[in-house]
């Protein structure tokens, strides 16, 4: 009992002394789309074709959640009552800045050398969190085993890779060895009989 809650401080202390709430809204509604999906702007502003587009692009099936809130109350509370316009454009540029502003943050960090900002992407989903403390690099526990699997499978695809071209290699030396062994047995073959022969 002792020993796991001194363990569980120890995790606690190292929490990052800036007080963020742990989803704000706009984390949300970036993460709404899939990090790797790209969603261009609907620069034309007019509903034609846009119901098109998004089947096109999106899916109802493959992005639930995404269609759910584009068709949802207005996200800005002075757009127009049709919304879906409005509210896909939200969403993309809100998207767009704070994972911007994850990648610039980081940037800046490993060239300053300063503290990195609890601002983050997910190493294995690529959504966008804020770190509870400085080492974290995954989302949640699920991503953060998932990133060890992948990290796991990686180091024995390497190993298993090596252990093939060093096999490889030590069949080749073979072969040379033999190769030079039965030189050499019919030059000695060869010695003898000029022996022989003289
Ligand atoms: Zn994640």
């Amino acid at each position: 009992m002792g020993r796991t809650q001194k363990k569980r401080k120890r995790v606690y202390l190292q929490v990052d002394d800036i007080d963020l709430p742990m989803a704000p809204y706009q984390l949300a509604v970036s993460n709404l789309l899939p990090g790797d999906v790209e969603a261009p702007d609907w620069t034309s502003g007019t509903d034609a074709g846009f119901d098109q587009f998004l089947d096109q692009r999106f899916p109802r099936e493959k992005f639930v959640e995404f269609r759910r809130a584009l068709e949802g109350p207005n996200m800005l509370p002075y757009a127009a009552p049709s919304s879906k316009i409005v509210n896909y454009r939200l969403i993309i540029l809100t998207r767009e800045r704070w994972r911007a502003a994850a990648h610039i943050n980081s940037i800046i960090a490993s060239m300053t050398g300063t503290k990195r900002s609890p601002l983050r992407i997910c190493e294995f989903c690529k959504n966008l969190f804020l770190a509870r403390r400085n080492n974290q690099e995954t989302c949640s526990e699920k991503c953060a085993s998932g990133r060890r699997m992948a990290r796991w499978r990686a180091k024995a695809d390497e190993y298993e890779s090596n252990r093939q071209r060093k096999k490889a290699a030590k069949e080749y030396q073979l072969r040379l060895e033999l190769k030079g062994k039965r030189k050499s047995e019919t030059q000695e073959k060869g010695g003898v009989m000029r022996w022989l022969r003289s």
